[in-house]
């Protein structure tokens, strides 16, 4: 990837809180926060992964560590900035008057970031540069001119571009300004002015944009994009003129949008984005940035801007699970858990967990739990639809930011018929699936059925899996579309049965044979259009857990397989329940974007239940029956879910029903004298604080949240029971 370098002023920025308010008077600040115009513009690019370089100067004080820190963080190469000792980090101090104009009180020339100094680390940066992009603001002294052509000969002398953004308005410039300017100009590349800069170097009288525009390309300029604010932009080149209009948002600040605007569409500009694409991305970005209070406090990874881009589009959230392999091919690390369960407290977590966070919330059903007989759920695929719908609306968890998926969509329900009868049902279930509105489809058809030969040929596999999609496509909105995941390398449903032996990673050449067959057979079928929206491809990580174990995820087992270019897809792991966070984290660092969680969801309730059934016992002086013993004879009465899983002797088998990693007892759980247990249990501890101590000694997992909650009640701690296992998968698959 290309390397972006920036010179110019670092400083932070302290904001009157309320509009009107007077620089001249005591009143209540907001900051300090970091800022600096070429600052703001590399920290965004950079957040959206492109390689960025600052040249700059701070002071060793408190501001410039906050800046530094910042700019580190979002992963700006800050080698070049100087920390000046003796010298105040800049500063500027901002109020918005009544008309939305600014008053400024600046200290930039007398602090820290006046010195400019071409040193051997800034020499170093402009060594590697591929890009300089020049903010004309910057340019306020004769040290920081000749960085600026010091950059832009290094640059062009490798064969390197430069993105220029006057940054003033016509009214603050003098001459010597003028003529630095015009000699950038005549290197620049890109030109990013903002409403009247665009007239700068115009022919006088000029009034009209477009023939500004005209006039600046014909002078070599290779493309203009002008920002309008609120009106948006426009970009033109020698064969095009784009226009993007600006997104709705609520603005609290918006000081640096133009910044972020720009530090965006560079970025994208830079690895050859479309003029198009690069110019909504930068949209969302300018949009973003002035959401949040401070210049750069909005500043979004390009997951989150493509987030905030399918939201825009009325696509609904599944465009945003739609663009993982274009972020995974751009070099973004896009990353989901798919939450795989029908218990409602674990779906109204999972809903409560997503609300405070960005991006969409992902919660599948499987061809077992739903489907158009009703599942050993009960539920059709529009019951649980409308079931989470309603978890959704009590969580106060909007629902465009929701995607149901199906899992395992395929003749596994039935394949103890003949094939033909089986996939005819699987169609049914499809259908409905497809008409509730899943917008993720995993299509498994790698199951024999009663009278399929075996091992299964792939072909046949892909053959089936086809005609599920088109079942899919003549059902769904054709609005929207789902996406659909294949694959058929696929664990058994709800964990190994058997201890764990040497797990098979999939081969390379396996995923390549399965994506090759399946873009065959939907090309027979002439299901091209929906070939492109299969987004994903289930392969065997390495990953799996037995009743008592599991495998964890070892990334030099998977190399092979995660080095194998599969254009337009990202890999679905299943199974990675129970795995360290860093094993999660290095899965989605390896491309496998989606994550199925499940049965680490329920045990965790199980887990907290149990340890608050404990509490009781302890706490209350009439406790309700231990909720283990109702447990274990719902379990014994009934022992179809559990017997053929939990191997060994009478003990052995005792201790898996109540603590198995596989978790059969989940399926226990929805029976009614389970439901009335576990109410008995909550209503018995009611809304009373459980003592830290009792907490330490049965819930221990959850001691740090009780320290952080002083009145934690049981209810709170079920809660959180479940929280921590979905905390552990959004920070592995946090940007
Ligand atoms: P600055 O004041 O930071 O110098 P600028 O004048 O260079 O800004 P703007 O045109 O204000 O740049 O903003 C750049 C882009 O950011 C706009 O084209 C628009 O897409 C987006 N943007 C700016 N303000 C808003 C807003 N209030 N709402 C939505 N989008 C906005
Ligand atoms: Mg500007």
């Amino acid at each position: 990837m290309k390397t972006l370098v920036s010179a110019g002023e670092i400083v932070v920025e302290v904001m009157a809180r309320h509009r009107g308010q007077s620089l001249l008077a005591a009143g209540p600040l907001t900051g300090p926060y970091p800022s600096g115009a070429p600052a703001i513009f590399l920290a965004q690019a950079a957040a959206l992964g492109q390689p960025c370089g600052m040249i700059g100067a701070v002071g060793d004080d408190a501001f410039g560590a906050l800046n530094l820190d910042r700019l580190r963080g979002l992963g700006v190469d800050v080698s070049a900035v100087a920390c000046l000792p003796g010298r105040a980090t800049g500063s500027a101090f901002v109020s918005y008057r009544a008309d939305g104009s600014r008053q400024f009180v600046f200290n930039i020339r007398h602090s820290a970031a006046a010195e400019l100094v071409q040193g051997p680390e800034a020499r170093a940066l402009l060594g590697r540069a591929d890009h300089l992009h020049v903010m004309g603001s910057s340019l306020f002294s004769d040290a920081a001119v000749a960085m600026a052509m010091a950059g832009i000969a290094a640059v062009k002398g490798r064969g390197g571009t430069v993105s220029f953004d006057p940054n003033i308005r016509p009214e603050m410039m003098t001459e010597p300004m003028r003529v630095a300017l015009a000699d950038v100009l005549a290197a620049t590349d890109l030109f990013l002015p903002s409403g009247d800069e665009i007239f700068l170097f115009a022919p006088p009288g000029m009034t009209d944009a477009d023939a500004a525009a005209a006039d600046l390309l014909a002078r070599g300029i290779r493309a203009v994009v002008l920002k309008c604010g609120i009106q948006g932009a426009v970009y033109f080149d020698a064969t095009q003129r784009i226009a993007q209009p600006a997104f709705a948002v609520a603005e609290v600040d918006p000081t640096g949008a133009g910044d972020c605007f720009g530090g965006a569409f560079v970025a994208l500009w830079l690895r050859g984005a479309a003029p198009a694409q690069a110019l909504q991305v930068a949209a969302a970005c300018g949009a973003l940035a002035v959401t949040r209070q401070g210049p750069m406090e909005g500043i979004c990874t390009l997951p989150h801007a493509e987030a905030f881009l399918a939201t825009q589009h009325g696509d609904g959230a599944a465009a945003w699970l739609a663009a993982f392999p274009a972020l995974r091919q751009a070099g973004a690390r896009p990353g989901i858990a798919s939450v795989c369960s029908a218990h409602p407290r674990v779906i109204a977590a999972a809903l409560r967990h997503g609300r405070d966070r960005d991006g969409p919330v992902l919660i599948e059903a499987t061809c077992n739990q739903v489907n158009h007989q009703g599942g050993y759920t009960g539920q059709t695929p529009a019951m649980f639809r409308d079931g989470v719908l309603a978890l959704a609306r009590q969580a106060g968890f909007p629902a465009d930011r929701l995607i149901l998926g199906g899992d395992h969509l395929g003749p596994n329900p039935w394949r103890h018929l003949p094939a033909a009868q089986a996939m005819a049902e699987a169609a049914r279930m499809m259908a409905d699936y497809a008409q509730a509105g899943f917008a993720k489809l995993h299509l498994d058809t790698s199951m024999a059925c009663a009278d399929d030969p075996l091992p299964l040929p792939l072909d046949l596999i892909a053959t089936r899996a086809a005609e599920l999609a088109q079942v899919a496509e003549a059902n769904a909105n054709p609005a929207r579309l789902p996406v659909y995941v294949i694959g058929s390398e696929v664990p058994v449903p709800g964990g190994a049965a058997e201890p764990l032996h040497a797990l098979a990673v999939t081969t390379p050449a396996s995923a390549a044979a399965t994506l090759a067959a399946h873009r065959r057979a939907f090309a027979a079928r002439g299901l091209d259009a929906a070939f492109r929206r299969v987004i994903g491809i289930v392969v065997q990580p390495g990953v799996e857990f037995g009743s008592t174990d599991v495998a964890v995820y070892a990334p030099d087992a998977a190399r092979a397989l995660v080095q194998t270019p599969l254009p337009g897809v990202v890999f679905e792991a299943h199974s990675t329940d129970y795995q360290p966070t860093d094993a999660l984290r290095a899965l989605v660092s390896d491309g496998f974007a989606i994550l199925k969680v499940g049965p680490w969801l329920t045990f965790a309730l199980r887990e907290t239940l149990y340890g608050l059934a404990a509490i009781a016992a302890d706490m209350l002086p009439d406790p309700p029956e231990p909720l283990p013993q109702v447990m274990e004879r719902l379990m014994l009465a009934d022992p179809a879910h559990w017997a053929a899983y939990y191997p060994g002797d009478a003990v052995d088998q005792r201790l898996q029903r109540h603590a198995s990693y596989s978790d059969r007892i989940r399926y226990y759980w929805p029976q009614p004298e389970a439901e009335g247990a576990v109410s008995a249990l909550l209503a018995a501890l009611g809304p009373r604080p459980i003592p830290r101590p009792l907490i330490s000694r049965h819930l221990g997992l959850l001691d740090g949240f009780a320290a952080m909650h002083p009145a934690c009640t049981a209810d709170m701690l079920l809660e959180a029971g479940i929280a921590r296992v979905l905390g552990i998968y959004a920070a592995a698959t946090a940007p």
